[in-house]
């Protein structure tokens, strides 16, 4: 099914009101993933101390670390100490026994009345290959995860309000791999994006569906992730170097179609990224390490927009959408009164040290949260 009209910029729901508090809309969060099996037994130990639910400590005192392992191994390349002590803050922080269902409540299902006043919004993983981002937003068959649960906590929704409205959903799902879009559930590409006044950021081409259930939505997830584009580097077998990007398009009416004529059309952008692993650490040859550099630009573009709408300083004169194609995709789904989570994935293990660092440096200046307890970078 190819439909066009359901890729309509949102226009404001009935009472919905304009609020100019962008930086409100931007919220930044922190989930560990558990320590593996392999990093128990390779005696890693912790650099991750989580605090409470907004302080996490990166490279904490030894006596503060929990050791993996029955003995340390004192080994200075997995187990070194080079930062000390770094104080973050964030919005929420996930530790390492927080559950699917916990990430959900936590980021995604607030972001849910946004989108149904009408307001597009995006949801993505960010972090290293192994960091957790594909379990946290797709989940697996048994414990799925945000794309999931987003779906459900949306039919539910749909379902309550169907007396005073009319809704259509359609959902697509695409990569961003090398600058160049892929339909996955097609699998047909490069496809052009384009920007419309009146229906806001187009990709030209893609293909819609329409949802029977969640459950349809989850096994379209699982066959359009075989086609995603992975190479295998030295840090996972499996490691994805496309952004996947998962959009819900909700376009609801009022029945009494008097009082607002205007149907209101929002869309939700759900958002596996790219590993952000440096291209170095994947042992990468000339095509692995232009892809390393395509991932880059676009995860420092991104960066710098979340930085840029983040910041209550920043006037909005210019946020540089334009600088890739993932950004350009996201024009019409970041900022203003769009709502944004930035869901930060990081392994807890001294084996992803400098991964960990990075990321949590990322979310950090994407949007840095005051707080009495300042964060030291
Ligand atoms: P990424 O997509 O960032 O490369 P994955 O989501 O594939 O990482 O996670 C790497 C491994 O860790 C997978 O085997 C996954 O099932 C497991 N994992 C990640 N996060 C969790 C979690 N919160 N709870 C349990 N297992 C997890
Ligand atoms: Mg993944």
């Amino acid at each position: 099914m190819r439909s066009p009209l359901l890729t309509k910029a949102s226009h404001l729901c009935k009472g919905t009101t304009m609020e100019s508090d962008v930086c409100s809309h931007v919220r930044v969060v922190v989930r560990v993933r558990p320590t593996t099996e392999r990093e128990k037994t390779e005696n890693c130990r912790s650099v991750v101390q989580v605090v409470d639910n907004h302080m996490l400590i990166f490279d904490p005192k030894e006596e503060d670390a929990s050791c993996f392992g029955s003995q340390r191994v004192r080994n200075k390349n997995i187990n070194k100490r080079a930062n000390k002590d770094l104080k973050f803050v964030f919005d929420q922080v996930f530790g390492e026994e927080s559950t699917q269902d916990d990430l959900f409540e936590g980021t995604t299902k607030a972001v849910l009345d946004g989108v149904m006043n009408g307001f597009n919004c995006t949801v993505f993983a960010y972090g290293a290959t192994g960091a957790g981002k594909t379990h946290t937003m797709l989940g697996a068959q048994n414990d799925p995860g945000v794309m999931y649960r987003t779906m459900t906590e949306l039919f539910k929704r749909m379902e309550d309000a169907k007396e005073e409205k009319e809704f259509t959903v359609a959902f697509s799902y695409f990569e961003v791999y090398n600058e160049q879009i892929r339909d996955l559930l097609a699998n047909i590409g490069p496809l052009a994006v384009r920007e419309d006044s009146s229906k806001g950021v187009v990709v030209q081409g893609l293909t819609l569906h329409k949802p029977k259930s969640a459950a349809h939505i989850l096994e379209a997830l699982d066959s359009g992730n075989r086609n995603r584009t992975q190479h295998p580097t030295d840090m996972n077998a499996n490691s994805s170097r496309s952004h996947a990007v998962f959009q819900i398009y909700l376009r609801q009416q009022d029945k009494t179609a008097s009082l607002n004529p205007n149907a209101c059309v929002a869309k939700l952008s759900l958002i596996d990224l790219a590993g952000s692993e440096r291209a170095s650490a994947t042992n990468a040859k000339a095509a692995r390490l232009r892809e390393g550099a395509n991932i880059n630009k676009s995860l420092l573009a991104l960066g710098n927009v979340i930085n840029a709408l983040a910041d209550p300083k920043n006037k909005k004169t210019h946020i540089p959408y334009r600088d890739s194609k993932l950004t350009r995709l996201l024009k019409d789904s970041l900022g203003g009164n769009c709502r944004t989570v930035m869901i930060a994935n990081v392994s807890p293990s001294s084996k992803s040290y400098d991964d960990t660092h990075n990321t949590l440096k990322y979310a950090n200046r994407a949007k840095e949260i005051k707080s009495s307890l300042k964060s030291n970078v």
